[in-house]
């Protein structure tokens, strides 16, 4: 009798064990870790990023997907990825994530526009669709540390083009346990977006604006997490670092869901048959979020194409055409910041599938990356990126975008998503492809007010920001969201300011060690 419960306990963590879904490094397959690790670390120590040793297929029908909320799919898909939380762990992280903060209970609404669909992904506390991932971030990585038995206290450090650091501090503020430093491009950002960072609350805030753009600041926070001396005197005062960057693993599984959730909404509302295929396009800047469509691909998803929307810094575009991607040029300042990106950081989990997950062809690119800022992958490789395509928007065609969709639709977009609505009508047109389409629509258009008002009428560009925000009231018949009533007469909390290469003295000096 004994001998037979022994033995099934056995059994049973035995089959826990296979049922455990690990993560390996895009440079060292050979090092393996658990989900909750994987969000711990964020970055692997060699360097490289952590990827699902393979993403797995929906374990759930799409005919019961359907019915589901935005928190039941969240789960649905979250368990998948995250096998060593247990269901109350993660359906804790769930609730506490995607609850009142969000001003639509459905969480992400999927609007038509025209002959679009756009998924709109704006709807939480900072109005940008790094709310998706980072509401829920903060719970499950302390969530992690209570499971790993982490003592030191948690300091996340962030690079931002702007979306970012906000959500990302707003997610972490108060959070017991935890500190942030975030990092953006002192002149790399809105007006809007500067002010909802420097007068974000919370004890265990810090904000620096960096005299540099947002390479630099992204490049300056992954080389302080690789400074070994730095983790060393990090240790002895009892912190340890971790990435709220799209780098993380824990990112990059909340934003599967919402494609998931498009795509059962879409059959749900009886505007696609089953397993009908569709298009996603997604504006893209550090290829996260196109990337999280991609695995939902791999789920199972009936996604076609994968369009890549580039703005003028169109490196992703180039890449997907010719092979070669190199960041050796000029950096455009555009009017969609947050996509103003040369680096590309989540490309190499890209890079590293299409390898056929050759972790020796993932460094060797990656470091001809590091030194010559530009590599090449073989025919082979190119021959595995069928799923994608990629278009960009010119200044001109975003603008015309904008001002087209309103006088056409009377829906007002921001700079971002009108990259991503331009580009998909262009591929549309091109390649005569009339599948149904998604838009990833990621920021609201008060958040980009200046640039989406002078697109709709050349008569408001001189106007102020602030006025700006009323007449987009007017014209969009959509009430101003309460992240931007916030800021209006907010007191700004955060002055601090450094060069590029003083990101480490910086951090130090905030931290006191
Ligand atoms: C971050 C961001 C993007 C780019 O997303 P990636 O995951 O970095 O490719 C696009 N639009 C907005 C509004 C963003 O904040």
């Amino acid at each position: 009798m004994l001998y037979a419960v022994l033995f099934l306990v056995y059994e049973k963590e035995k089959r826990a064990d296979d049922m455990n879904l690990l993560y390996k490094s895009t440079r060292d397959a050979q090092h393996t870790v658990t989900a909750s690790e994987a969000i711990l670390k964020g970055l692997a120590p060699d360097g490289g990023l952590f990827v699902p040793v393979s993403v797995p297929k929906l374990d759930v029908a799409m005919e019961e997907l359907k019915g589901m909320s935005y928190q039941e799919t969240a789960y649905a898909v979250m368990k998948q990825f995250l096998t060593d939380f247990t269901e109350e762990e993660l359906r804790h992280c769930i609730d506490s994530a995607y609850d009142s903060k969000f001003d639509t209970e459905v969480i992400a609404p999927l609007v038509k526009v025209g002959d679009t669909y756009h998924l709109e992904l704006f709807h939480g506390a900072t109005i940008a669709f790094k709310d998706m991932a980072l509401s829920i971030l903060p719970h499950l990585l302390t969530t992690s540390a209570r499971k790993n038995h982490v003592e030191n206290e948690i300091v996340i450090l962030t690079a931002t083009s702007g979306d970012t650091g906000k959500a990302a501090l707003a997610g972490f503020a108060d959070v017991p346990g935890t500190r942030i430093i975030v990092f953006y491009p002192k002149n790399g950002v809105s007006r809007v977006q500067e002010l909802q960072m420097v007068t974000q609350k919370g004890s265990n805030t810090a904000v620096v604006a960096i005299h540099g753009n947002f390479d630099n600041a992204q490049s300056g926070v992954k080389a302080l997490f690789e400074d070994k001396e730095l983790e060393q005197e990090m240790t002895e005062k009892g912190y340890q670092f971790s990435s709220a960057n799209s780098i993380n693993i824990g990112r990059l599984v909340p934003q599967v869901v919402y494609y998931v959730y498009a795509y059962a909404k879409l059959l749900d509302n009886g505007e696609i048959v089953q397993g009908e295929e569709i298009n996603v396009t997604v504006p893209t800047g550090n290829f996260g979020n196109i990337l999280a469509a991609y695995y939902a691909k791999q789920m199972g998803v009936p996604i076609a194409k994968l369009i890549c929307a580039s703005n003028e810094n169109k490196v992703l575009f180039d890449f997907f055409q010719t092979g070669t991607y190199d960041k050796n040029r000029e950096f455009v300042l555009t009017s969609s910041p947050s996509m103003d990106i040369l680096i590309s950081s989540n490309l190499e989990r890209l890079i590293y599938a299409i390898a056929g997950q050759d972790d020796g062809k993932d460094r060797e690119l990656m470091e001809a990356l590091k030194s010559e800022g530009r590599y090449e992958i073989t025919p082979e490789m190119r021959g595995r990126l069928s799923d994608f395509a990629g278009g960009y928007a010119t200044e001109e065609e975003t603008m015309a975008a904008i001002r087209n969709t309103y006088n056409s639709t009377g829906y007002v977009m921001d700079t971002h998503t009108a990259v991503a609505s331009h580009v998909c009508r262009a591929y549309r047109e091109d390649s005569g492809d009339h599948k149904k389409a998604v838009v990833a629509s990621t920021a609201s258009p008060y958040k980009f007010v200046k640039s989406v008002m002078s697109a709709i009428d050349g008569k408001y560009e001189a106007m102020d920001e602030f006025d700006l925000i009323d007449e987009l009231e007017k014209v969009s018949r959509t009430a101003v969201p309460n992240a931007i009533k916030e800021i209006r007469n907010a007191q700004i909390l955060h002055t601090r300011e450094c060069d590029a290469d003083k990101m480490k003295e910086t951090v130090k000096e905030i931290l006191d060690i």
